[in-house]
């Protein structure tokens, strides 16, 4: 029988784990029993902290303004990895456990990962010497990562071109989603499970009251025990809502990410070099983004204002499109020859000191928050944590280091 069949069946048969069998067991979590939960927001994280608080057994409603991946996580590079430089080693570790519970997860939820681990490689020596130490630095914290030389790059990946006698950095155990397709599949695991989803629905108030808390929308109000804030950018306004102060994220900042039509295969690995970035999904579709940022412009900053996802207009996108996959295809010549199903613009959600912002809301117990980068590379571990704070009442100290309280 497979996994999810299985799975399937003890659902199913009522063998579904009940909530909070350990409630206060260890005497510093929540002290009220969750039962029904809403979760602010269909991206990545909201989807995985859903899926895995209905699997449990609660009683979840998922609500946003736009519908599922509608924002930052459909419109991620998705590189899943733990191979970011100098992380503190509780940033590395949760990212670490993250790639491990995605392999729990794809096999759960039948979701295609492509493991072929990533190359990253610049095009100075000053570059390449910072790589080559960063790569010392998470050795020493376990990654399975080292430098190798170019010949040894055209063995890994015979179909690039480095643009140069330069050395990469080669991190084996990092992999490939596909982000929208992730989060669908995270939605539907949960709707499996019994849970709802309303979308658009645009919350616009969150109050919490002595033994619930209550969600106003424009398409009504929903009460429950406990309130899941995953809202992406939009986390400022949520914490406005509930007097956290408005500035738990920084501004965002968009990249721009090319989805092509399925190919042949061209990549086995993640590759990020000086101007250009891409992957190879298992359906055979390349996501290729870009280093650089938007030009500063005034019909530029009057195009971004109101963080779209879109271009306003066909043209617009296609001109883009082009360059983006004009550079990419100096390294990856067959890119040339790519043909484009979508441009998205994405805006990404960065807690003010980079690392991720999870946990109950002091003096806001009701509130959980779930606000990070890299959500595509942390959504499972974080959906797995918030599961177990949420129901179990208890708090998981590999999340110490990423309390909303190091901001208050
Ligand atoms: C260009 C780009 C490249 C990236 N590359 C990577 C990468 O390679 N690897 C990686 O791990 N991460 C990467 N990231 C970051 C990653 O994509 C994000 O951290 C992740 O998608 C965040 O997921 P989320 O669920 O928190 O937010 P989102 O996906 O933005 O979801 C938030 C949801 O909340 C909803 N919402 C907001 N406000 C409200 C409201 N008031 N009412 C109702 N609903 C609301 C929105 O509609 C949205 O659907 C990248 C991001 C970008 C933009």
């Amino acid at each position: 029988m497979k996994r999810r069949t299985f799975i399937q069946a003890t659902a199913a048969a009522g063998l579904a784990a009940t909530t909070a069998p350990y409630r206060m067991a260890l005497g510093e979590g929540t002290s009220f029993s969750v039962d029904k939960a809403i979760v602010i927001g269909a991206g990545i994280v909201g989807a995985s902290i859903a899926y895995k608080l209905s699997k449990r057994g609660c009683e979840v409603l998922v609500l946003d303004k736009i519908g599922p991946a509608a924002q930052a996580s459909g419109n991620s590079f998705a590189w899943i990895n733990a191979s970011y430089f100098d992380m503190p080693d509780s940033y590395f570790q949760l990212r670490t456990q993250s790639l491990n519970e995605y392999h729990r997860l794809a096999d759960d939820l039948e979701i295609p990962i492509h493991w072929g681990g990533s190359l990253e490689w610049y095009h100075s020596t000053e570059q390449e010497q910072e790589v080559s130490a960063g790569i010392q630095l998470i050795q020493v914290q376990g990654a399975p990562a080292w430098m190798v030389d170019a010949a040894q790059v055209a063995e890994i990946e015979p179909g690039l071109d480095l643009m140069g006698n330069w050395k990469a950095a080669f991190c084996s155990r990092d992999g490939a989603v596909d982000p929208a397709g992730t989060t669908r599949a995270l939605i539907d695991g949960h709707a499996w499970h019994g849970g709802s989803i309303i979308a658009p629905a645009n919350v616009s108030s969150v109050d919490e009251g002595p033994d619930s808390i209550t969600v106003t929308t424009d398409v009504g109000e929903f009460n429950a025990d406990l309130v899941v804030v995953a809202a992406g950018v939009g986390a400022n306004d949520i914490a406005g809502m509930i007097g956290l102060g408005t500035d738990l994220i920084r501004p965002a900042t968009p990249g721009i990410i090319v989805t092509t039509c399925p190919m042949d295969r061209l990549l086995n690995t993640v590759c990020y070099t000086t101007d250009s970035h891409f992957q190879q999904l298992s359906d055979g579709r390349v996501l290729i983004g870009e280093k650089a940022g938007a030009p500063q412009t005034e019909q530029h900053n009057l195009l971004l204002t109101g963080l779209p996802n879109a271009y306003p207009t066909a043209e617009l996108a296609a001109d883009h499109a082009e360059r983006i996959i004009d550079t990419a295809s100096r390294y990856v010549n067959s890119l040339a020859n790519a043909e484009v199903e979508s441009v998205g613009v994405g805006w990404r959600p960065l807690p003010l000191d980079g690392l991720p912002t999870v946990g109950h809301v002091p003096d806001t117990p009701r509130v959980y928050l779930a606000s990070m980068h890299s959500g595509v590379t942390l959504a499972p571990i974080i959906g797995h944590f918030a599961a177990m704070e949420i129901l179990d009442g208890v708090r998981v100290s590999p999340l110490d280091d990423f309390r909303v309280e190091r901001f208050l």
